[in-house]
């Protein structure tokens, strides 16, 4: 079947995409993990998986990065499980580690006072390392610096059907600067004062914020938010954006105020509200006939067309992409339809 012959879903009518055709041109991009030595088993599942329904036909490059070395055989194994090219980064330790304007008193306590209420990975420093580095810094890396997108793979994850056009292609070809597949709620208690900063952030730099935004989809019909967000282990994004001025300004102005160690910033709403308040709501783009599991939720096309087309390898009746109330997906498509601008604070 050649690309042309594929059954759009109905997703991309309402998107007002379209799919690219194959060529022999390969875009400026890669696909980038961030990983231990020790994931190494979990890793070599994760890139069969998107080798088989991806990569095979493309070759892209895979770029590797860790805080620590790789080791030989971590190389070894990966490289000769990728088609493409793969490179190997290690981070730089001030990138790795708690910043100098953080308190080092003030943040036990707030680790202390986590760990008593038991909020998920509240106890954990390297997990508050992990989520900095994912929200700004990763994009500063050297590696990086060739390409101009990059889909993010964390070590466990796996793409339940074919990807039958080049997604890179994909985003260049439609203007999207930021994809996603599944979108969820955060806890409210790991980002307690968020919303609050990011206020702050749109008060004082509003040179950045996009006037054609979508910070609808976010806002819980009061000027509060409603904890909305993309689930950043599936994510491709325009590196363009989010190593440029506004991004790395917005990334700089939430580091300093503390909130990835004082509380527990996760990447994904940091990125969602990063995209949300600076691109153009046409550029965000949700996926959809490509399936995805990473624990505990899954998406699994429900229309039976591309679900067959797709080759998708998944139980239709465990799909979570459509759900309400914890997932978002289905807010988020009436946000794009609805242009609720009017009532939105942040158009200015
Ligand atoms: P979760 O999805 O929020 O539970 O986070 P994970 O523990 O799955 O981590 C997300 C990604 O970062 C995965 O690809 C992990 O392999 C990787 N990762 C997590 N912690 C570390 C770490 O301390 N060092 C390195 N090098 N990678 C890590």
């Amino acid at each position: 079947v050649r690309p042309t012959d594929y059954i759009f879903p109905e997703l991309d009518v309402l998107q007002n995409v379209t799919h690219p055709i194959d060529d022999c041109e390969h875009e400026r991009a890669a696909l980038v993990t961030l990983v231990r030595n020790s994931d190494l088993a979990n890793m070599l599942h994760t890139i069969e998986n998107i080798e088989s329904h991806f990569n095979n036909r493309y070759h892209y490059d895979w770029v590797f990065l860790n805080d620590d070395d790789f080791t030989e055989d971590f190389r070894k194994e990966t490289s000769e499980a990728v088609s493409g090219k793969t490179f190997y980064g290690k981070i730089p330790k001030e990138y790795w580690s708690i910043p100098e304007w953080i308190d080092p008193e003030a943040y036990q306590s707030c680790i202390d006072q986590m760990v008593s209420d038991n909020i998920i990975y509240g106890g954990s420093t390297t997990y508050r390392h992990m989520c900095r580095f994912q929200s700004g810094l990763i994009y500063r890396h050297p590696l990086l610096k060739q390409y101009d997108y990059s889909w993010r793979i964390d070590s466990d994850i796996q793409v339940m059907c074919d990807i039958p056009y080049d997604i890179f292609k994909f985003m260049r070809v439609n203007k999207k600067k930021y994809g996603f597949i599944l979108s969820v709620r955060e806890y409210l208690e790991t980002i307690p004062s968020l919303w609050y900063t990011i206020i702050e952030f749109t008060e004082k730099f509003s040179q950045y914020i996009n006037p054609n935004n979508l910070m609808n989809f976010v806002l819980d019909g009061e000027e509060n938010y409603n904890l909305c967000h993309f689930w950043s282990n599936f994510e491709i994004v325009d590196l363009n954006f989010v190593r440029g001025e506004a991004y790395q300004a917005y990334f700089n102005f939430l580091d300093k105020a503390g909130g990835f160690y004082y509380e527990r910033w996760g990447d994904a709403p940091v990125h969602s509200l990063g995209a949300l308040l600076m691109l153009d709501r046409s550029e965000i783009h949700l996926f959809d006939g490509i399936g995805y599991h990473h624990v505990p939720f899954n998406a699994c096309p429900v229309q039976n067309d591309i679900f067959v087309q797709n080759n998708c390898d998944c139980d239709q009746s465990t799909d979570h992409s459509w759900e309400t109330d914890f997932f978002c997906n289905a807010l988020f498509l009436q946000s794009l339809a609805h242009d609720n601008r009017v009532d939105n604070l942040f158009h200015k």
